[in-house]
């Protein structure tokens, strides 16, 4: 597959766990879809609306034949299909998908902006990135992406949930 991108998942409702492997589970049965790593999974403090139950957050590496578009109405239809629902911004959901990277493009549009927003400013976008690849940079910034953790005031409220290669179901992705 040609092109290399990376997306995170996230989950706050009824059974966290089970919704992320789910998502992964489909993404990775779509032909034009490989999923070529994945993070730990972590333990999330809400930011934003902070009224809300912890989250996991977790993120995976893809590559695709997929457009970004295309991959962005994939991982839409994934949402819908685990049951999201969307009430309160940044508040309660089944499943979030957001795309995170894509190649090194750097994509503004209505629909659709990557790198993702504010992903420099989250813990809990940057730690399962820099867990996959220490090295990442963005296409939009000219220091490499773990300079950014230095100034995250939300770093202490994301803690390794489950680790990789620990016993879970990622085990089937992985082989
Ligand atoms: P959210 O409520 O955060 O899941 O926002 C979903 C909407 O954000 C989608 O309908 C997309 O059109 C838009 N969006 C813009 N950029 C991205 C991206 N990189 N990944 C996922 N959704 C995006």
């Amino acid at each position: 597959m040609e092109n290399k991108a990376y997306i995170a998942l996230g989950s706050n409702v009824g059974d966290r766990f089970g919704y992320l492997t789910q998502a992964i589970i489909l993404l990775e049965s779509h032909e034009m879809i490989t999923v070529v790593n994945t993070s730990s999974v972590y333990e999330t403090d809400p930011v934003g609306y902070t009224d809300q139950d912890q989250f996991l957050n977790m993120a995976i590496q893809v590559e695709t034949n997929l457009s970004p578009f295309e991959l962005l109405d994939t991982c839409l239809r994934i949402e819908l299909k685990l049951g999201r629902k969307r009430q309160i911004k940044w508040g309660p959901r089944t499943l979030d998908l957001d795309i995170l990277l894509y190649n090194q493009e750097n994509i503004e549009t209505e629909k659709l902006t990557i790198p993702h927003p504010r992903m420099s400013e989250r813990a809990f976008v940057i730690l399962p990135l820099l867990e996959m690849d220490p090295s990442i940079t963005l296409p939009t910034m000219r220091e490499p992406l773990k300079n950014c953790l230095l100034s995250i005031p939300d770093r202490e409220g994301v803690r390794i949930w489950k680790q990789k290669n620990g016993e879970d179901v990622f085990a089937l992705i992985e082989s």
